[in-house]
């Protein structure tokens, strides 16, 4: 490292509020959203006036509430002074006028469409001071430009250093990052990143040879890893019966950017001998946005940074926590790409606090099902997300990946399943007919005759190239879909 990266990493160092956490804290990431809290209204009146001077244990749900409310109030004078998309779009709202979590129903919704359609004008900082930016496509194969500032990216790192320390993480452990073949976003240089301001050792592996994986991994004596499920599986699958995985001591996985199906979870589960967590995150708000705890009923969210609402599809009304509905987004600090109210068409819900790993007053985030827009339709019009097409298969201990063709015989629809398998016996076929005509989109499909009973085909084992992005569901019914 030149002195200059050194100086650099010292003062990121000092910045991190996840190196103030105290050891004996309960719930880490918590602790840490206790913290923002409490820096914040040292150094802004106007929230000191609200909640008062308080220590980091004293943060109670209304203090966290107060705190985002305040935030949501800096964030739209900023925006409307920043942001050309928002100065125009926000000119009716008066930023103090917000004071309840009712009132933000005043302020209107950012639908992914604007962003697609013109991203430069979301940017509320020059070109000049954006550190990095990152694209993502929409459905409507526009491209969504996303920038973050270098305090953007640091207060990334923070949230990733908290959410490390928070799965356990401590001094000599070791994240192996898994990511095969990803290219419009680097998730590895973050998680690396993170892990050099923390302390922690981390190796990356981008190949998606797996007896390479497993080489490197094993090299750098990972303690925890990272990566995609659908990748975790496969080199559980494929080296499961000739490796002791259990026997190289991973304490914890983390399964990141894809739906994870719970048969998946308990395979890997069982195969590795620890947990596995969950994360959701998008592009649009920098991936790292809540996290499961080992309690795994539901993933805590980074409400430092973000906030969380549950709203109805059809009426854009907020629902309780506990209900399901469309998550909106909001962003509390980003600086070059704040995005206020963003419709991200994940179906999911929110619970609200206590949390039985101890966490006291942060809101948890239930696993999405599936985003809107990758859900499909089979026979009278069911709606189905390809995630329980994960959960059928994979409850079949030898399927290793897969993908299906609909298409349409008559006024059917055909379902025919290409499964990667180790066992190819007509049990294993008869074994994922049945628990894929078990779904409940499905059965009532059959029962009703507008879908035929699902096809098998085994196909050899790496047959299908590994791919992130692969397009697992490919649907040849025209117009229908
Ligand atoms: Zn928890």
């Amino acid at each position: 490292m030149s002195a200059w990266e050194t100086v650099k990493l010292a003062i990121v160092r000092r910045r991190l509020l996840a190196n103030r956490i105290p050891e004996d804290s309960v719930y880490p990431l918590e602790t840490w959203m206790a913290i923002k809290a409490v820096m914040t209204a040292k150094s802004e009146r106007e929230l000191r006036n609200i909640i008062g001077k308080k220590e980091q244990g004293e943060i109670t749900r209304t203090d966290l509430n107060e705190y985002q409310l305040f935030r949501v109030r800096e964030q739209l004078r900023y925006v409307k002074q920043n942001s050309p998309h928002y100065r125009d779009r926000l000119k009716d709202i008066v930023p103090d006028d917000i004071r309840t979590l009712d009132d933000l129903g005043k302020i209107p919704f950012t639908y992914p469409s604007d962003l697609a359609d013109e991203p430069m004008l979301f940017m509320a900082v020059s070109r000049t001071k954006t550190a990095r930016e990152f694209t993502t496509t929409g459905t409507t194969g526009k491209r969504k430009v996303i920038g973050y500032t270098t305090s953007d990216l640091i207060s990334k790192i923070d949230i990733i250093s908290s959410a490390l320390k928070s799965i356990g993480m401590r001094g000599d452990d070791v994240l192996h990052i898994m990511f095969p073949a990803i290219s419009a976003w680097d998730p590895s240089l973050m998680l690396a990143g993170a892990c050099r301001v923390a302390g922690y050792g981390s190796s990356t592996c981008s190949s998606a040879d797996i007896t390479e994986q497993m080489d490197i991994m094993k090299k750098s004596g990972a303690t925890h890893i990272i990566g995609l499920p659908s990748f975790i599986y496969r080199v559980t699958a494929l080296m499961g019966s000739e490796t002791d995985l259990k026997g190289i001591g991973i304490r914890k996985i983390i399964s990141t950017s894809e739906p994870l199906s719970e048969s998946m979870r308990r395979k890997l589960q069982d195969a590795w001998g620890c947990n596995v967590l969950d994360v959701w995150g998008m592009t649009e708000f920098g991936l790292a946005c809540a996290i499961e705890c080992d309690y795994q009923k539901g993933l805590h969210t980074d409400e430092a940074n973000l906030l969380f609402e549950i709203v109805d599809p059809d009426t854009g009304k907020r629902v309780p926590d506990g209900k399901q509905g469309e998550l909106v987004v909001t962003a509390l600090t980003a600086e070059a790409t704040p995005l206020i109210r963003y419709r991200t068409r994940d179906i999911a819900a929110m619970i609200a606090p206590p949390c039985g790993c101890g966490a006291k007053f942060n809101r948890k985030l239930v696993k999405p099902s599936g985003r809107m827009d990758l859900q499909f339709k089979v026979g009278m019009g069911y709606k189905i997300f390809p995630l329980l097409f994960d959960e059928a298969i994979f409850n079949n201990k030898d399927a290793v990946d897969y993908q299906v063709t609909i298409t349409k015989e008559g006024f059917k629809d055909v379902l025919t399943f290409e499964v990667e398998s180790k066992d190819r016996s007509d049990e294993a076929k008869a074994s994922i007919i049945d628990s894929v005509s078990k779904i409940m989109e499905i059965e009532d499909g059959i029962r009703d005759d507008l879908i035929d009973v699902p096809r098998v085909r085994f196909i050899d084992i790496g047959a299908m190239e590994y791919s992130a992005k692969a397009r697992k569901i490919i649907d040849l019914r025209g117009n229908f879909s």
